[in-house]
């Protein structure tokens, strides 16, 4: 597997392969790879000629500094397991070579995205986000990017974006991958105790409970209850909502098939985890 640090040396490979017209899957991560990670390496592999992934912490996307000076770090292990599974390359900037001393901030209007859920209560992140991949994108000139469903609310923050300035890259939103208890993959996991893992597998449990009362009962009743569950197995709640999946908008009425995403953030042991359900 290539390892990249620097800009020229991707762009080197980048133009190698351009010449020869072959095709290019990224997977965009912050490193302390899990399950969910792979499988969207292993999916760009079986789609693409070559696939890189990028490890990058980018502070930019952090509200809470506490939050990115704890962010697990990995590296010897996360090289093991993509060369494991024949990844051809791994780009491993610095903030530098990210965010150079001419870095001009991208503006994007969110709208909407700003304003609900993950906007609110993470003050700055999404703009952070925005930053740090268009800079990717710029850098990489993937063909194709794999993105987790996991993160919901971002994975319609990146359509956004390349929307506006990278029409022709293709996204491809990928399902959760779990714990067989139900809890979503996270490297934030890395942080929990056993214990604690044992508790936030309740969040799924909870989604799928709240996604089995569709057109039962009213939706602000579904959510209170969805709340109250948590809080039955000791888990504080920052937002239990329905939004529609198209629209990204909340919504207080069921909707038909498949538009329904039900998104949960909350705190166990001090530690944030966010999950979803679309049914
Ligand atoms: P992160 O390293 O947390 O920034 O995640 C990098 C990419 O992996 C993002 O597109 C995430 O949505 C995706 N991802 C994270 N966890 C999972 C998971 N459990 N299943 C599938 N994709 C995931």
């Amino acid at each position: 597997m290539l390892i990249f640090k620097t800009n020229n040396e991707l762009n080197d490979w980048r133009q190698q392969l351009l010449s020869k017209n072959n095709t290019l899957g990224f997977v965009p991560t912050m490193g302390a790879l899990h399950q969910g990670h792979i499988s969207l390496v292993e999916k760009s592999l079986s789609e693409n000629h070559y696939t890189i992934v990028s490890i990058y912490v980018n502070p930019k996307q952090f509200n809470d500094v506490n939050d990115l000076n704890k962010y697990p770090k990995t590296i010897e292990e996360d090289i093991a397991k993509l060369k494991k599974i024949g990844c051809q390359a791994l780009y491993i900037p610095d903030n530098e070579s990210i965010y150079p001393k001419d870095f001009k901030t991208i503006s994007l209007n969110l709208g909407g995205l700003k304003t609900i859920l993950e906007g609110p209560n993470r003050p700055g992140h999404f703009e952070g986000v925005v930053q740090v991949v268009y800079q990717l994108f710029k850098l990489v000139i993937p063909n194709k990017v794999y993105l987790g469903l996991k993160d919901y609310q971002q994975c319609k923050v990146i359509e956004l974006m390349r929307d506006t300035y990278f029409k022709s890259i293709e996204l491809d939103f990928c399902p959760t991958y779990r714990e067989d208890s139900g809890l979503a993959m996270s490297s934030r996991n890395m942080r929990l105790s056993e214990q604690g893992k044992m508790k936030a597998a309740s969040i799924y449990k909870t989604l799928k409970a709240l996604s089995a009362l569709r057109d039962n009962i009213a939706v602000n009743n579904a959510l209170d209850y969805g709340k109250h569950l948590l809080k039955s197995k000791g888990i504080e709640a920052e937002y239990v909502a329905l939004v529609n999946a198209k629209t990204f908008k909340l919504s207080n009425k069921w909707l038909s098939k498949n538009n329904n995403v039900i998104l949960i953030a909350c705190y166990v042991e001090n530690i944030r985890l966010i999950d979803n359900i679309q049914f």
